[in-house]
């Protein structure tokens, strides 16, 4: 009976802003990160910048080019 309320605790697919994707245990299945520890300034310090830009560029290829 308990078990019902219990959510699932599986794998979830974490997205980063950056576009980094990668795997986690969560009840979630899919989780979205602003930064991630690839693209965290602690680590790449001004890479931030251009993963920002990247995502800039893949908006515009999306919704510019109509
Ligand atoms: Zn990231």
């Amino acid at each position: 009976m308990q078990e019902k309320i219990h959510p699932k605790y599986g794998e979830a697919r974490v997205v980063c802003g950056c576009g980094n994707t990668f795997t986690t245990g969560s009840v979630k299945k899919e989780l979205r990160v602003d930064v991630c520890s690839k693209c965290h300034p602690f680590f790449t310090g001004q890479q931030r910048t251009v993963a920002a830009r990247g995502r800039i560029e893949k908006f515009n290829k999306r919704y510019g080019q109509e």
